[in-house]
C-alpha cells in the first residue's frame, strides 16, 4: 500500500488518489500545508495498484531524447508573451491544442487563492492557467478525466511539475498517441498555508480582499520580475524579486518547499515529458539579440510527439535553435535539487504559532546587503529633496 512511502519522499502528486478502485484514498493536509495520501483501511481490498502507479516507488525509465532540441523561443504576440512567466510558449501550445477540438490541463488559482489542476476546452480558461504559481498544485481529479478524453480520441495537453507527468504517465501505463505532457524545470513547490499566510498580511497592510495574483510580473522587466498583487480598494502591491519576502523566502532560503523537493527524483534527461519549458536565463549572455527583456522561454523538445506539436506554433513564434547546448546546464534546477536550510527546517513547522512577520524576521528576512543599499537610496533621495 501507499503508505509504504516514507512521507519525506511522497511529492503529493494524487496519483494513487486517482487509481485506487475502492475511492479509498483521500490526500489530507498536514501541519505544513502540504497534502498527503490517507488510506481508509476498511474499505481498502489491498489491491496495491496505489504502490504499484507511485512515480517514486516505480520510477520509470523514459525512452526519449537523451540530447533533446533546445530552442530560445516566444510568442509573437506582445500580450500573451508579457502575461506569461517566460516567453509564452505554453500558451501557443494550448492554443493550437484547443483549436483543434481538444483539451488542456494545467495550474488555477481557486476562490482562496490556492492552486489546483483543471481539464477544460475552453480558451476563456487559458488565462487563468497561463503563468507560473509558485505553490503546490491540487491535482484531485483530473488524471481520470484525462483518461475519459483519451479514450473518447480527444487530444489532451497536460502541463505540470516533472512529479506530476511522471504520475499522470504512471496512472495511465499506456502510450497515448493523443496526449502530449509538458513539464518545467522545477526548482520545487511551495506551501500553500505559507502563502495564504503570506496573502493575509497583504490583506492586513491594504486592507482590502485580494482581487488578482501574478507572479514574476514584468512591469519592470523579466530579468527584475515581481510579485504584482491587486486589491479590490484598487490598490496595488509589486514587490521587486529581491525585496518581496515571499520570493526571499522561495530563491534566498529554501524555506517553504514540500520535504521531496529537496531530494527531488525528477532532474535531468531524458524527461518523461515530451516537451520541458524553462525560463531561458543566461540567453543575454550567449545571443542578447534574443534578450528584450520581456521574456525569453527555452524549450526542450524531447520527442517526436513534442516535435510535432512544436512546428504547429512556429508561425505564431520566435524561434531560435541553440547548437551549444552546454548553456542550458546553465539551469541549475534541471539537474539539481536544492538545499535544505537552516529557515526550512524551522519556519513550516512554526508557522502555526508565529505570525508572518515574526516568521519572516526571524527565518527569511531581506538581505543586510539590500538594507544598507536601501537606507542609502533614500538618503541619496532627501539629499536631492534638500538641494531642491
Ligand atoms: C513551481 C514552479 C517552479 C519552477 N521553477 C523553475 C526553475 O527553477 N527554472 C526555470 O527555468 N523555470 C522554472 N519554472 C518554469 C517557468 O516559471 C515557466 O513556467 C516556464 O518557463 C513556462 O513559461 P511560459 O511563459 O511558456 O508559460 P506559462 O504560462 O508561464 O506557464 C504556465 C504553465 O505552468 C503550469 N503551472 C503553473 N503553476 C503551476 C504549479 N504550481 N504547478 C504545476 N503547474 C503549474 C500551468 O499549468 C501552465 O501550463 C517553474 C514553474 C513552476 C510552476
Amino acid at each position: 500500500m501507499i503508505d509504504k512511502l516514507e512521507k519525506s519522499k511522497c511529492t503529493g502528486c494524487y496519483t494513487c488518489a486517482n487509481k485506487c478502485p475502492q475511492k479509498c484514498i483521500k490526500m489530507v493536509e498536514d501541519k505544513e500545508g502540504f497534502f498527503y495520501p490517507e488510506i481508509d483501511k476498511e474499505k481498502c481490498i489491498k489491491c496495491n495498484l496505489c504502490e504499484k502507479v507511485c512515480p517514486v516507488l516505480q520510477k520509470k525509465q523514459s525512452d526519449n531524447d537523451k540530447n533533446p532540441t533546445v530552442i530560445a523561443a516566444w510568442s509573437k504576440n506582445n500580450n500573451i508573451r508579457l502575461d506569461s512567466t517566460s516567453g509564452g510558449i505554453f500558451s501557443e501550445l494550448a492554443k493550437e491544442v484547443l483549436n483543434t477540438e481538444g483539451y488542456i490541463c494545467g495550474a488555477i488559482y481557486d476562490e482562496n487563492w490556492m492552486v489546483k489542476h483543471i481539464l477544460t476546452n475552453k480558451i476563456e480558461d487559458l488565462e487563468k492557467i497561463r503563468s507560473s504559481k509558485y505553490i503546490q498544485s491540487r491535482i484531485e481529479d483530473t488524471f481520470l478525466e484525462i483518461k475519459e478524453k483519451l479514450d473518447e480520441g480527444k487530444t489532451v495537453l497536460m502541463c505540470g511539475a516533472p512529479c506530476q507527468v511522471e504520475g499522470l504517465a504512471n496512472f495511465l501505463n499506456k502510450d497515448y498517441d493523443n496526449l502530449i505532457l509538458c513539464d518545467f524545470i522545477c526548482r520545487g513547490v511551495n506551501s500553500p498555508k505559507i502563502f495564504r499566510k503570506y496573502l493575509d498580511s497583504l490583506e492586513k497592510k491594504y486592507k482590502s480582499k485580494i482581487k488578482a495574483i501574478k507572479f514574476k510580473d514584468k512591469t519592470y522587466g523579466w530579468h527584475s520580475f515581481s510579485t504584482r498583487i491587486e486589491f479590490e480598494n484598487g490598490k496595488k502591491y509589486i514587490g521587486n524579486r529581491y525585496l518581496d519576502s515571499f520570493m526571499i523566502g522561495y530563491l534566498k532560503y529554501n524555506a517553504f518547499m514540500r520535504p521531496s523537493c529537496y531530494d527531488c527524483q525528477f532532474k535531468g534527461l531524458p524527461r518523461r515529458s515530451d516537451i520541458t519549458l524553462a525560463d531561458f536565463w543566461g540567453i543575454e549572455k550567449i545571443a542578447p539579440q534574443l534578450d528584450e527583456d520581456k521574456g525569453t522561454s527555452m524549450v526542450l523538445l524531447n520527442s517526436e510527439k513534442g516535435r510535432n506539436l512544436f512546428a504547429k506554433i512556429k508561425e505564431n513564434i520566435n524561434h531560435y535553435e541553440i547548437e551549444d547546448k552546454d548553456n542550458f546546464l546553465q539551469n541549475k534546477c534541471m539537474y539539481d535539487s536544492v538545499e535544505m536550510t537552516e529557515s526550512r527546517k524551522h519556519v513550516l513547522n512554526e508557522m502555526n504559532n508565529l505570525d508572518y512577520d515574526e516568521l519572516r524576521k526571524k527565518y527569511f528576512p531581506e538581505p543586510k546587503k539590500l538594507k544598507i543599499f536601501r537606507i542609502n537610496i533614500s538618503l541619496l533621495l532627501k539629499k536631492i529633496k534638500n538641494r531642491k
